[in-house]
């Protein structure tokens, strides 16, 4: 009999090709849930990840002394002395790091940046490019500061410390906050600074609106998060999110933040709070979009199209008889339900990330992002749901 041959070096780079293996924690381990990191397949070819963890476009410093923070003119590289830096198994792959360690905090990062980045890049068809090159061809990391804050900025991404809960708790653990930092540079990536003057302040609300929006849908794609969002709201996505409900009901931070009734009147001028609508607006669209899907697909009953503002028109007891679905009910839907939430993911990623080549950062208005919004929409996928997902950029007043 002949020898069985189980790696041959044709499935060697097909290997190579899956990319390479890290573990992340969709959301910090202490909430409910997370607690366990889950494998994550990066791009990068298995062994182009070298020491660090570092690739073609990220790499990972880890002074041996506390650095202050980046700050114009302070900016990298770091020249310093560095800890040893963070080795790939022998096979090449990251996954064999515990939780826990140093180590794996800063392997954690780079991976986390690195989902973002492909994510957004399979939305756009192509390359982002960093909007500090040719200065720097490479992203530095800076995993671990001693300062309750983390950044990204001309050629870096650093994270310090959550001390919001008490026990200061490493950014370098949270999900939502790489995703968000690595959102503005994406965004920086692709739109840029104003040519002429200082950037408006609407200019850097959609900055944070966009970042938030890019977090959330960077979390719905890992499996943990979709299945217990779904899960726990029993698939309900529209209707608790129109009581707010799904804001108390959630532990992601990036659902919370989505999930509210502020309008533009309800807001001034600070940043977080000018860009809250805007992401109201994405999130009920996305609701909209995925609890639409499962009506076109004979798997819910309520068809919002019938309602001209869901959040006005809709009683509480009309939806809340919606809601009156069992656990074991919504089983035999989750995947059905959970297929919806992909499309609904997909469609919003899609037209977000389109909507910026319509956008001129000169002077801009978070108008002419809705508005670049509303025309990108027209060419999506998602554009038989333009009518309902202009009435939530209009409810918001931003339109
Ligand atoms: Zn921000």
């Amino acid at each position: 009999m002949d020898d069985v041959v189980f790696w041959s070096a044709h499935d060697r780079d097909d290997a190579g090709r899956l990319g390479t293996r890290f573990r992340v924690f969709p959301q910090p381990p202490f909430i409910p849930g997370y607690e366990r990191p889950e494998v994550v397949w990066i791009s990068s070819p298995l062994g182009t990840v070298g020491p660090g963890p570092s690739d073609h476009r990220l790499y990972v410093v880890d002074p041996m002394v506390q650095k202050a923070p980046y700050d114009y003119p302070y900016l990298p590289p770091f020249t310093g002395d560095l800890r040893p830096p963070v080795l790939p198994g022998p096979d090449g792959h990251f996954d064999h790091l515990e939780a826990g360690t140093r180590e794996f905090a800063s392997a954690h990062v780079f991976a986390c940046v690195r989902r973002v980045l492909d994510i957004c890049e399979s939305y756009l068809g192509r390359e982002i490019p960093w909007f500090f090159a040719p200065v720097y061809d490479r992203l530095e990391i800076v995993p671990h500061l001693h300062w309750n804050n983390a950044q990204s900025g001309f050629g870096f991404l650093e994270m310090g410390e959550d001390d919001s809960m008490g026990e200061p708790f490493p950014f370098a653990l949270n999900f939502d906050a790489i995703a968000h930092e690595t959102g503005h540079l994406v965004l920086f990536g692709m739109l840029g600074l104003p040519d002429v003057g200082e950037p408006g302040p609407d200019f850097l609300a959609y900055h944070e609106t966009v970042s938030d929006c890019l977090a959330l849908i960077a979390l719905l794609h890992f499996d943990t998060a979709a299945d217990r969002i779904l899960r726990r709201s029993r698939g309900n996505l529209l209707i608790e999110n129109e009581l707010d409900y799904l804001a108390e009901l959630s532990d992601e931070k990036s659902v919370r933040t989505a999930s509210h009734s502020l309008r533009m009147s309800d807001v001034g001028f600070q940043l977080h709070d000018r860009s809250k609508p805007f992401t109201g607006a994405v999130f009920d669209s996305l609701v909209e979009i995925y609890h639409l899907l499962l009506v076109e697909r004979g798997v819910a009953h309520l068809d919002t199209r019938l309602f001209s503002e869901l959040r006005h028109d809709v009683s509480h007891e009309e939806l809340e008889r919606e809601v009156a679905i069992t656990a074991e009910e919504y089983e035999w839907r989750h995947f059905a339900a959970k297929s919806a939430l992909v499309d609904a993911r997909d469609m919003i990623g899609e037209v977000l990330m389109s909507s910026w080549a319509l956008i001129d950062p000169v002077g801009f208005t978070l108008r002419e992002g809705a508005e670049a919004f509303l025309i990108a929409v027209q060419s999506s996928r998602a554009r038989h749901f333009a009518d309902r997902i202009h009435e939530n950029f209009a409810w918001r007043e931003l339109i």
